[in-house]
């Protein structure tokens, strides 16, 4: 069976206020075993940290919490990250990935894609001939 998802892990090593275990504190980006990444955090963070590490702030250690972001991928069965095939007006068409987009695409008129002036408000059927009338073009501005 194809996987629908994939997972991105990520630790947080937490520190507490006192008396809000679990739902108040400072989170700061570690390794599984709880070493912050101290380099990748901003000035602000930097401090918080430290003030926590020191115990200075009146936070409990609150040990490392596992985030688990799951990723959905192609329903093509790839495996691959999928992205929005959107047409010219936004309109969402499929989700793709570099293997299946371009069967995926030719399965829409390429004009869809092109420009946003595409006809619309018509059956999707190829007509016999030009249309001359399209209530559309009777300068309907926004
Ligand atoms: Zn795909």
């Amino acid at each position: 069976m194809a996987q629908t998802h994939r997972e991105i892990v990520s630790y947080e090593l937490m520190f507490w206020h006192e008396g809000h275990v679990g739902n108040w504190g400072f989170g700061f980006p570690c390794t599984e075993a709880g070493v912050v990444m101290r380099s990748t955090l901003n000035d602000g963070a930097a401090k918080n940290y430290d003030e926590c590490a020191a115990g200075v702030n009146g936070t409990i250690a609150g040990g490392v919490r596992k985030h688990v972001q799951r990723i959905a991928l192609c329903p093509c069965g790839s495996g691959q990250d999928r992205d929005e095939l959107s047409d010219a007006r936004g309109i969402f068409c499929a989700f793709v990935c570099g293997d299946c987009e371009a069967t995926k695409r030719a399965k829409y008129r390429p004009e869809i894609f092109a420009s946003a002036s595409y006809a619309h408000d018509e059956p999707i059927d190829d007509d016999d001939g030009p249309h001359m009338s399209n209530s559309d073009m009777d300068g309907e501005m926004p």
